[in-house]
């Protein structure tokens, strides 16, 4: 068995973080955007110079919609809304990342929400109906 293996739960780990560490090759799965930020949050503690990104795996069967606001401090109150981030497969994320509505926020300024958590940006919400065009109630048949 490989022991990579072990820390594989049962929990789908959409996400990967891949960094350098100790002049080391790192890889690992991470569940959550938050839990993806901690694990580099570590590397660096272990590492000054550590490098790391995170993505949503290339092998993923489709975009993930992930919700975080800017972390506390960062914004005032009233604007901390939540906002929605698409995350297609295989797209490296480092340094910024840009919400439906077009906010750009930086990632270590993000706090990781999850669904239903927060005030949710109305302009998030607008931008993924429309996007999103679902089955249309027709009006008559004719
Ligand atoms: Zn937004």
């Amino acid at each position: 068995m490989l022991a990579a293996e072990v820390a594989d739960r049962s929990a789908p780990a959409p996400f990967m973080v891949v960094g350098k560490v100790n002049g080391r090759d790192t890889a690992v799965r991470a569940a959550t955007p938050a839990e993806a930020l901690s694990r580099m949050l570590d590397w660096l503690a272990d590492d000054a110079d550590a490098s790391a990104v995170w993505y949503l795996r290339e092998d993923w069967p489709g975009p993930v919609t992930v919700i975080g606001r800017p972390a506390p401090g960062t914004e005032r109150e009233a604007r901390r809304c939540a906002h929605l981030f698409p995350l297609e497969p295989g797209t490296v994320l480092d340094g910024a990342i840009t919400a439906r509505c077009g906010a750009r926020l930086a990632l270590p300024e993000i706090e990781w929400l999850t669904l239903g958590a927060g005030m949710p940006c109305e302009r998030c919400l607008a931008k993924a109906a429309a996007g999103n065009p679902g089955p249309r109630l027709e009006g008559g048949r004719g």
